[in-house]
């Protein structure tokens, strides 16, 4: 039913990625360098040797048809249906070993970007806003409202804001030995009022401008998706999308309005999406490189 119908917008790397059918021509290539990556998944039960490399998998027996190779965070699991040997198992994940190195290494790289995006929230540390970092300043004095928050080029409006020399600061209404925790508390009702007051003003820009008509518009915390729409113009957004650039949060809106026109990836979609962001895809690009962060 149409009304039901929704097209969600998920991470460009996602918790895993599953290959595409072990059959046709082997594609296998080396990999592009050997970084660290998960290379033994902690459920292991086999390993094959990849292009030289050893690779510890998970390998489980399923009612599926084909040989499935999964690439996640933990490493890389096989299944196979009962009636399949070993030595043709063997033989797909020969046939998938460039692939699955890549995907492997992938997800190593994924892993260090978490690793070095993890915010120690104490007075000085900076977080994102906007696209750029704001440094956090405990100021219990300074902010009159207890556990509120203040960005100090606030006035001005976003565009003052992006161009702002030197780095903004953000007030937080916490006292200086305040712990983790409540800072993390802090930022993160401050990103999400951001969030709702930015995407409303963007939503209804861009409504206007497609000709379409929002029914509601809701934040979502999801870990794998920037945002959904529905055919009768429910769209959620994840409220992470306020530590991106403004190009970037107008291309999700955007992507979403669109659906509520075409729901679908089809061509005539895209043609939608660029008649009011002729760049869109530029402004997809920091999606393309992120990771979730702020935990
Ligand atoms: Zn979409």
């Amino acid at each position: 039913m149409a009304a039901f119908e929704q097209l969600a917008f998920g991470f460009e790397e996602g918790p895993g990625t599953a290959a595409p059918a072990a059959s046709g021509p082997a594609a296998a290539q080396p990999p592009a360098a050997p970084t660290p990556a998960p290379v033994s998944h902690p459920q292991a039960s086999r390993d094959v040797l990849l292009v030289g490399q050893r690779v510890r998998y998970a390998f489980r027996r399923g009612k599926r048809r084909t040989i499935g190779f999964v690439v996640g965070p933990e490493g890389l699991s096989v299944s196979a249906p009962r009636w399949v040997g070993l030595g043709e198992v063997e033989a797909a994940l020969q046939e998938k070993a460039g692939w699955i190195l890549r995907k492997l290494q992938e997800q190593g790289e994924r892993s260090r970007r978490l690793q070095s995006a993890r915010i120690v929230w104490a007075d000085g540390a900076c977080v994102p806003y906007l696209g750029r970092p704001v440094q956090l300043k405990l100021d219990a004095a300074g902010v009159s409202a207890p556990g509120g928050a203040c960005l100090d080029a606030a006035d001005g409006g976003l565009e003052r804001y992006a161009k702002a020399a030197g780095t903004p600061v953000l007030r937080l209404g916490l006292p200086a030995d305040a712990q983790a925790e409540r800072i993390r508390d802090v930022v993160h009702s401050w990103w999400q009022r951001q969030a709702k007051r930015l995407f409303d003003e963007r939503c209804q820009l861009y409504a206007q401008r497609l000709g379409v008509r929002v029914k509601r518009l809701s934040l979502s915390a999801a870990q794998t998706r920037w945002g959904s729409a529905t055919a009768d113009g429910a769209v959620r957004l994840n409220w992470r999308l306020i530590q991106f650039p403004l190009s970037t949060v107008d291309y999700v809106v955007v992507h979403e309005l669109a659906h509520l026109r075409e729901m679908n990836h089809s061509p005539a979609f895209w043609d939608v999406v660029r008649s009011v962001l002729p760049a869109y895809e530029q402004a997809q690009e920091p999606l393309k490189q992120a990771v979730p962060i702020g935990d």
